[in-house]
């Protein structure tokens, strides 16, 4: 039933076997647990979908985090938080001017000052993650 790549290791075989036996035993207890079907097809749990699989990585069973992996593969979700969480505030914050106009921050924000840049707007410590910002030595003029 499950199709597999020639050549692909005995071993990875056996886990790939042996993994998807155990999803899909885990995937039959809950739905005689909780009466569940194909709910997960439905198209519009994406947000449900990502805190319970959020959930259960915390919780700690690989086999319901695999689960929340299928469904997303099957509707072509990303894993990743909407909101990620902020990190935490560190020393400093870089920030690097790019050629389209923008600031660019290490923790993968991105600003546009209508004049000047963070200097000139008083912007002391980033927006995102709250670490104070580090400029570039000379970052064409901005440099003070
Ligand atoms: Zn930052």
């Amino acid at each position: 039933m499950i199709k597999l790549p020639d050549g692909l290791h005995p071993s990875t075989v056996e886990l790939v076997e042996g993994f998807t036996t155990a999803l899909a035993e885990k995937l039959r207890s809950s739905e005689i647990k909780y009466g569940w079907s194909d709910g997960w097809k439905d198209a519009d749990w994406r947000g449900k979908c990502l805190a319970d699989f959020n959930h259960h990585i915390d919780k700690g069973d690989p086999r319901d985090v695999a689960a929340y992996c299928a469904f997303m593969w099957f509707h072509g979700w990303q894993t990743k938080r909407l909101n990620a969480t902020a990190q935490p505030v560190s020393e400093g914050c870089k920030w690097s001017f790019d050629d389209d106009g923008y600031w660019e921050s290490a923790c993968g924000g991105s600003w546009v000052f209508n004049d000047g840049g963070p200097i000139e707007n008083e912007c002391n410590f980033c927006q995102k993650c709250g670490g104070k910002v580090v400029l570039p030595a000379a970052p064409g003029g901005q440099d003070d």
